[in-house]
């Protein structure tokens, strides 16, 4: 996986800082717009403003997800929880 660079911002809801951000898809792809990502720290679903700043998803957004994006989002937190809590020991 290929690390993009971003505005440095925090996280909305933890205020975890990041500074880049990682395509699943191990291609050098920039963020866009509405694209979604999952905060390291504190695991939240989060999608990207017009200007790239992470946001929290609106109440209901997640739910109009297709199936197949719902799932990786999970699977990713799921991965993420399970890196953090070995960081943690
Ligand atoms: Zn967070």
């Amino acid at each position: 996986m290929t690390a993009q660079s971003l505005p440095i911002g925090s996280c909305p809801v933890c205020d975890y800082m990041m500074d880049s951000a990682t395509d699943l898809s191990n291609e050098k792809v920039e963020p866009q717009p509405d694209d979604l990502s999952v905060c390291l720290k504190c695991t939240s679903i989060l999608r990207f403003d017009d200007e790239l700043r992470l946001v929290p998803l609106a109440p209901g957004e997640f739910a109009k997800l297709p199936d197949d994006r719902r799932a990786t989002l999970f699977r990713i937190r799921r991965i993420v929880r399970k890196i953090n809590r070995s960081f943690s020991r």
